[in-house]
Parts: C-alpha cells; sequence; structure tokens
C-alpha cells in the first residue's frame, strides 16, 4: 500500500505545518519512482522526470537515485535538471523539447541537455549548426500522429491547427525538399541528422490508450522509426495510479524495442508526483449568504489553478484545531454541515468547490487538499499580493519546513 501524507499527521506534528503549506511527503514519492524504476527495468524503458508537472527540487533525492534523468522546457528547467538531477555532470539524460526555440536559449540549453528535440524542420535547418558544435548532444523531431484520446481540448495537441508536433504531411514534404539539396534519399537524410523521433499525446491515461496511440504512430511515420535509436513516447502515462495497467505497458515497450530495435523513453510528471502530499491551509472566517461559506488563506486561482482551469473539484479532509481529529469530506450536500469553500483573492470566481462533513467547521481549522504537488507549485501566482505557500516535507513522521515566502517574492514579480 502506499503510504500517503494524511497518515502521518498527528497531534505531535500538525502544528509545526505552517499555513499555507505544501507538505510533501517523502515515503510517497519515494514509493512512486520506485515503482517506475521497476518498470523501466522490466521494460528496457529510460524513464525521466517533466519538470513541467514537478519540480519540487528540494526533495529531488529519490528522483535522482531512481530515475533516468529529466525532460525539460527551455532554459531555467534544463538548468535545473543538470544542477539538481545530473548533480553538474553529464551523469543523466537531459531531454529538451521546447514548441519554437529562440538563437540565444540554444546557445544556454547545450550547455546542460543531452538531447534537444525540434518542433519543426524549419527550426531545425535554422538552429542545428549550434548544436553541432557538442558532439555527443542527440537530436530529434516531435511528430504528430494526429490521434489523440485526450478530450479537455487544452490539454489536447492533436487538434485542428496544434502548433505541437510535425504532422505527417509536413514531415514527409520537409524532409524530401532537404534531402534532395543534399542529392540523398529522405531517408538517409533523416539518419545522418536526426537520432530519434518524439510524440506527446496522451493525459492521464492508461496503457491501453499509448497501445491505440502507436498503432497511428506506426502508421504514419513506421518507416523513419526503423531509421532512429530511441523514440520518445512523451509524458501523460498515468503509471502510478491504482488502476493503471502496468503490464501491458511493459509488454508494449518490451514489443517496440524488439520490433524496431530502438531505445524507448517516458516521460511522465504527473505519474511522478501523483499522490505525493497536500496543500493543508486554514479557516479564516466564516461568512452566511445562502448558506456558509468558508474563507480559506488558500486560493484557488494562486494556489489551485487545475482547478479552475480542468476544471475539477479537489479532494480534501479537515483537521479540527481543537482534537486534531480528521475528518474526510463527505461530498457536495451530503454530510449535515456544508460549506463553501473560498480563496483570499477579490477574484469573485476564486471558489474551490463545496463540502460537506458530519460535524461543524470552525475558525482555525486546518484543511488539507488532496494531492497537490504536481502543476500546483510550478504553477502559482502571487496575483492579488496573496501569499505563496510554504514548501515542506513530511519524512519518518516528522514535520520540516524547506522554504517561506515572503513579501520580497512578490514586490520582485511587478
Ligand atoms: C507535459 C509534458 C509531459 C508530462 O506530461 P504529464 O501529463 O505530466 O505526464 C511530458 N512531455 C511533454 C512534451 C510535455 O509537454
Amino acid at each position: 500500500m502506499k503510504p500517503m501524507l494524511k497518515d502521518c499527521i498527528t497531534k505531535n506534528n500538525i502544528n509545526d505545518i505552517e499555513s499555507p503549506c505544501y507538505v510533501l511527503n517523502y515515503e510517497s514519492l519515494q514509493y512512486n519512482v520506485k515503482l517506475l524504476s521497476s518498470i523501466a527495468e522490466q521494460s528496457g524503458a529510460k524513464i525521466l522526470v517533466a519538470l513541467k508537472g514537478y519540480s519540487f527540487w528540494r526533495e529531488f533525492g529519490p528522483i535522482r537515485e531512481y530515475l533516468h534523468g529529466a525532460t525539460c522546457s527551455g532554459v531555467n528547467e534544463t538548468r535545473l535538471a543538470y544542477e539538481e538531477i545530473a548533480n553538474n555532470s553529464e551523469a543523466k539524460e537531459i531531454c529538451v523539447f521546447s514548441p519554437a526555440y529562440k538563437e540565444s536559449q540554444i546557445k544556454e540549453i547545450i550547455k546542460y541537455a543531452t538531447h534537444i528535440i525540434f518542433n519543426s524542420l524549419n527550426q531545425y535547418s535554422n538552429l542545428a549548426h549550434i548544436i553541432k558544435s557538442k558532439e555527443s548532444i542527440q537530436i530529434g523531431l516531435r511528430i504528430n500522429p494526429m490521434y489523440s484520446e485526450v478530450e479537455t481540448d487544452i490539454y489536447n495537441p492533436c487538434v485542428k491547427q496544434s502548433r505541437l508536433g510535425i504532422i505527417p504531411e509536413e514531415f514527409y514534404k520537409n524532409i524530401e525538399s532537404l534531402a534532395r539539396k543534399t542529392n540523398q534519399e529522405s531517408k538517409e537524410f533523416f539518419k545522418e541528422h536526426f537520432d530519434g523521433l518524439h510524440f506527446h499525446t496522451l493525459c492521464e491515461q492508461d496503457s491501453a490508450v499509448l497501445e491505440r496511440t502507436l498503432e497511428h504512430v506506426i502508421k504514419h511515420f513506421g518507416d523513419y522509426i526503423k531509421e532512429c535509436k530511441w523514440i520518445n513516447f512523451g509524458g501523460g502515462h498515468h503509471i502510478t495510479r491504482k488502476d493503471y495497467d502496468i503490464y501491458r505497458l511493459i509488454r508494449i515497450i518490451k514489443d517496440f524495442k524488439k520490433e524496431y530495435n530502438t531505445e524507448v523513453f517516458l516521460e511522465p510528471g504527473e505519474a511522478v508526483g501523483w499522490q505525493c502530499g497536500d496543500l493543508i491551509g486554514e479557516v479564516i472566517d466564516i461568512v452566511e449568504n445562502h448558506g456558509k461559506v468558508a474563507i480559506l488563506d488558500i486560493s484557488a486561482s494562486c494556489h489551485m489553478p487545475d482547478c479552475l482551469e480542468m476544471p475539477y473539484r479537489p479532494e480534501c479532509y479537515k483537521i479540527s484545531r481543537q482534537s486534531c481529529e480528521i475528518e474526510d469530506d463527505l461530498g457536495i450536500g451530503i454530510g449535515e454541515y456544508q460549506y463553501r469553500f473560498g480563496g483570499p483573492t477579490c477574484l469573485a470566481g476564486d471558489i474551490i468547490g463545496d463540502y460537506s462533513f458530519s460535524t461543524p467547521l470552525n475558525i482555525g481549522d486546518r484543511i488539507a487538499f488532496c494531492d497537490m504537488m504536481h502543476y500546483t507549485i510550478v504553477k502559482n501566482t502571487t496575483f492579488n499580493g496573496i501569499e505563496l505557500p510554504s514548501l515542506g516535507v513530511m519524512k519518518n513522521g516528522e514535520f520540516k519546513i524547506l522554504k517561506r515566502f515572503d513579501y520580497n517574492h512578490f514586490k520582485d514579480r511587478n
């Protein structure tokens, strides 16, 4: 069973946790990366953490120990991976993708990256000469297999007019035209200039979706896959979710590697930080307006942006100030004591959701929103001057504060 933060909160440590605070449960992270590492071992794939979703470098220990490296976008993430995952060395794979690089960015990125993936042949033609000054860097192209089962458009890179990945028609047209200039055959040109291909079309999905997606990847790009040293299957694999079919994933990777004789990379973000800790805040006030509205020191808008963007209603539990008793939210309209939770900003829509409990909520009670370590801290803002939550870790039953933010962080950004 996966260890969870809720089971580690006790009378002895609850008052050490300041509010608001993102609390990583170290053992949960360890559990996730060990599972990912065992899949890497059994399948032969290399697994990288996607820093877009999970950049909590203050406790990167398990990631350094168990994963093969990181996938990054742009200079800042690439440098972070080099400093904090590869320990300023060539020890790890640092894969970089950006929808478009500026020349100045590529010049920085080559100091840290092992793999650079381009989103167009245009970008390759304009920038490859800079990369070639560093021979060890491998070069890939992001392809768009024109197949995704993601239903929310803002997470679907295969919608019409998407800017993410080269569609087959453009791929063939541009490779042929470049090859013609050097009097080469297309595949010969590709093999000489590129090491791999990359696709990323999944979001919180199971390995069955990967299997169906691969059929489209192969249908459109199969001939070129044969010329690759590696294929990067992107992220969106919800591997650490309880009901994810890991055996199918292992089989898919093994079959693919055998058929095409290539290396396979996976680059999950969410699956690394999945259910690894909570955002803990407190009730500042409770007001009445056609029901009870609790105002918290946590904001949907500043601290849990996916609640509004996705949108979804996060699960939570309350921790009573007096007794430290923990009670799970019973759901909308079910428990006797019902509340709408809202944030401390002046935005009318800064509403987290509707919750209910079997006992009343009191000012000063703690509220913990579950599963808040991925796609939260990396997206936080200081909108409306709201404080950034502190960062802390629960390890061996003890809470440790890792970072506090102050006025200067707000002032610096405006
Ligand atoms: C966002 C992203 C990932 C990680 O996706 P998750 O859904 O967090 O697993 C991996 N690769 C690329 C290119 C991405 O844009």
